[in-house]
């Protein structure tokens, strides 16, 4: 079988959130299984090159957008990790005078429509000069979506008859909404799409690439089965839970996984000390686990000018600092750190200007403080011995999809506090109130998104962690023994790729009553 997965990010060379993590995950694990894939992505021009060796393998890749038919080069990647392995990756560079992806970032331009169209519909023309069509194309998220109805137009309907597409949904609050002129630039008749059976937007007069790629591609997935259940509601569908409903027949949740060859405290190059929950049997007075954990933890408190202190717990918050992960919860637990006998550190960056302002102003008045520390930065290796130094990892998620911060937490060690929402629900299970044996917790939730919520979790983590060290040890053994591996999930998409080539594709329209430009067809 071969598969191409694509998207906008993949780790750790291109990474902004989840999305890379699960892209550079579920490719190897597939490879791992036998598969052929290949994982595209843009080439930026601000690729993280660490690891990284790159070569052209393919110039003069003709693409249309916009009235012109612009270059594209074509190059095989290889990032390799001492510890973790090799991953193959290929970027396709766009030679469009816009420069689409030289802006020094991912995401965040005036015109990301035109970028990531652009972009669907290049690899579009890679692969159709390719001697095989994939069987499967995996796209992901509303920046690829375009290309489970690309691939069924002209010039490329043909050459794609046998594919079938399926489309992960990482979090449907991004959506992609977009003009009938964004679509005519890429190539296809915009009006045509423009019905609400095809792309418009069910509430809007938009049009909306997600739903393009939720009607027309062969199976859709989502991130966890507890957030295919919430985006089929008014409430957790942002606009799209009509047309999910719709289509509740060709979708399903699957859990992510994380790789355990990248994100694993015993063979983490970014760490100073590495440590296992194996390490308990291994040595009785368990050495590596306890001693080299904490040591992680001292280590990074003298790096941060934190003060070493054996009384207060450190608590962690890794995440994007935007409404969805609780932003006025992670400002509480700072503002409140002290008071409650805690060390917090936060690594996070705001996309939005009104956030930023509000943290860096609190990075700013915590400079100094012995046991707060607040780092507005994107940093791969700063996340990593974080994970490791921490005791405590917080994640008051308003809305999760699937959520990897507590899956690598978990793998580290670090005890999540967690609000009951998404797949934060299907993967963290409460020391008190889950249904579950103590043996088979492996942390603390909150039902409401408030501060009354937080604190009834987090004091008593805080409190648990004071009491008992005997029973903290138990717990972070239970935490890091889960399997939250890319195995099972990657089995999971094996099985929907199978069942949807053994059948006709989806009864996708196909706009052949429209005219194409010409041109784009050349
Ligand atoms: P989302 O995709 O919604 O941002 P996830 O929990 O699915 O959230 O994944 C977040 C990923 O991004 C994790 O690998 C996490 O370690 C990483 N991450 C988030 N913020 C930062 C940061 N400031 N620096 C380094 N890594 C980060």
């Amino acid at each position: 079988m071969y598969v191409v997965q694509i998207a906008s990010e993949v780790a750790p060379v291109a990474k902004i959130g989840g999305l890379a993590d699960v892209m550079m995950g579920l490719s190897r694990e597939l490879k791992w299984k036998g598969i052929r894939v290949d994982t595209v992505i843009p080439k930026y021009d601000c690729l993280d090159t660490h690891g990284l060796s790159l070569e052209c393998v393919q110039k003069g890749i003709r693409s249309f957008f916009d009235g012109e038919w612009h270059d594209h080069s074509l190059w095989r990647g290889r990032w390799s990790d001492a510890s973790s392995g090799d991953l193959e990756l290929t970027f396709l560079e766009s030679h469009n005078p816009k420069r689409f992806f030289d802006r020094g970032c991912i995401y965040g331009c005036h015109d990301d429509i035109d970028r990531f169209l652009s972009f669907s519909r290049a690899v579009l023309q890679w692969l159709m000069g390719q001697e095989t069509a994939p069987d499967v194309i995996h796209i992901h998220d509303w920046e690829t979506a375009a290309i489970a109805f690309l691939i069924r137009a002209e010039p490329f309907r043909t050459y794609f008859e046998k594919t079938r597409t399926v489309l992960t949904i990482h979090n449907i609050a991004y959506q992609g909404r977009c003009q009938t002129m964004d679509l005519d630039r890429v190539g296809v008749s915009g009006s045509w799409y423009d019905s609400p059976k095809r792309l418009q937007d069910d509430f809007g007069s938009d049009l909306n690439l997600l739903k393009g790629g939720i009607v027309f591609s062969d199976y859709v997935t989502t991130v966890s089965p507890t957030y295919a259940t919430e985006v089929l509601t008014p409430e957790g569908g942002k606009g799209l839970h009509l047309t999910l409903n719709q289509y509740s027949d060709k979708f399903c949740g699957i859990l992510n996984g994380i790789d355990y060859s990248y994100w694993n405290p015993e063979i983490d190059s970014h760490i100073p000390f590495r440590y296992s929950e194996r390490s308990k049997a291994q040595s009785p007075e368990d050495k590596l686990l306890v001693s080299e954990k904490a040591k992680n933890k001292e280590t990074l408190r003298k790096a941060l000018g934190l003060k070493a202190d054996s009384t207060k717990p450190l608590v962690v918050s890794i995440s994007r600092l935007v409404q969805q992960k609780g932003v006025e919860l992670i400002r509480y637990a700072i503002l409140n750190a002290h008071k409650k006998g805690m060390q917090y550190i936060v690594l996070g960056t705001a996309p939005d200007p009104a956030i930023q302002w509000e943290f860096v102003t609190l990075a700013h008045t915590y400079a100094h403080d012995p046991h707060v520390r607040i780092l507005l930065q994107q940093e791969e290796s700063t996340a990593h011995r974080l994970y490791a130094a921490s005791d405590i990892f917080l994640m008051p998620s308003l809305f999760e999809p699937c959520g990897l911060t507590q899956l690598i937490a978990l793998k580290y060690g670090s005890i999540p506090i967690v609000r009951s929402t998404g797949g934060l629900c299907d993967t963290v299970f409460d020391v008190d109130y889950s249904k579950k044996p103590f043996a088979e917790t492996n942390g603390f939730v909150f039902n409401n998104p408030d501060v009354v919520g937080l604190d009834s979790a987090l004091d008593r983590a805080l409190a648990f962690w004071r009491q008992d060290g005997e029973a903290w040890q138990s717990l972070m053994l239970q935490a890091m023994q889960y399997d939250f591996s890319w195995n099972t999930p990657a089995n999971h998409y094996l099985n929907i790729y199978q069942k949807i080539l053994s059948r006709n594709s989806y009864r996708y329209e196909t706009d052949s009553t429209t005219e194409y430009s010409e041109r784009a067809t050349q």
